[in-house]
């Protein structure tokens, strides 16, 4: 029987709040397994050193050793490699998740990078972070905030986290790419404002997967 497994990153695991949201979410078994990534040198290695050339390169000592104190405030990562290498180190014969708090970026066409809330591949990697800082802000709120890295942005995590999940696994089981429907779940949001938009699922991706989830209504909430 399907199932799906997430790994949450040491030391997210600590104070993540979402097992239950998440647990009663999907009608099948969700596992919650503690992850931790086994070589510095390797994740020092995919940093992004610059935001418009993806090159690679050789690591500096501290570099190393802060990525094994977990001193990574700033850092950001190439989401494609960190995948690969995550992949390779678990089962994906079933949908596989690794929630981090890691920041990552894939490389555009467009030759730049761009923050991601989400990778996804044979599994998939969600950037805590990146839910927070990744979508676009709308212009107004640049115009209203002096904006900092370190400033609340108003999204609803579990929200997103739901859409993310459920979003790899329609591209898991069915290879289902994005919604264009903006009120619905699997709707491949860019701003704050398009996740508000979000209500459930639109008429075709509800049939899909009306047996995998529950769908108590999001827009019950505020934002
Ligand atoms: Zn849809």
């Amino acid at each position: 029987m399907m199932h799906m497994k997430i790994y949450v990153e040491r030391p997210l695991w600590d104070s993540f709040q979402f097992f239950n949201t998440i647990r009663s979410f999907f009608k099948f078994d969700v596992e919650f397994e503690e992850y931790k990534f086994k070589d510095p040198h390797f994740l020092a290695y995919i940093r992004i050193r610059s935001p418009d050339k993806r090159e690679f390169y050789d690591p500096f000592p501290i570099e190393i050793e802060n990525e094994r104190r977990g001193l990574i405030k700033g850092v950001i990562y190439d989401g494609v490699e960190l995948l690969k290498h995550f992949c390779f180190n678990i089962d994906v014969s079933n949908p596989a998740v690794l929630i981090t708090e890691r920041l990552i970026a894939t490389f555009g066409e467009d030759g730049r990078y761009h923050l991601r809330m989400i990778v996804m591949g044979p599994a998939a990697i969600i950037s805590l972070k990146g839910v927070l800082y990744a979508p676009a802000k709308p212009l107004q709120y640049y115009l209203m905030h002096s904006f900092g890295f370190d400033d609340e942005i108003e999204v609803r995590v579990d929200k997103v986290l739901k859409m993310l999940l459920l979003q790899f696994y329609a591209y898991f089981k069915y290879n289902e790419i994005f919604c264009e429907k903006e009120e619905c779940m699997l709707h491949n949001c860019h701003t704050t404002e398009e996740i508000k938009k979000v209500t459930g699922l639109c008429e075709k991706h509800r049939k899909m997967l009306k047996n995998v989830v529950n769908l108590s209504p999001l827009s019950s909430k505020k934002k």
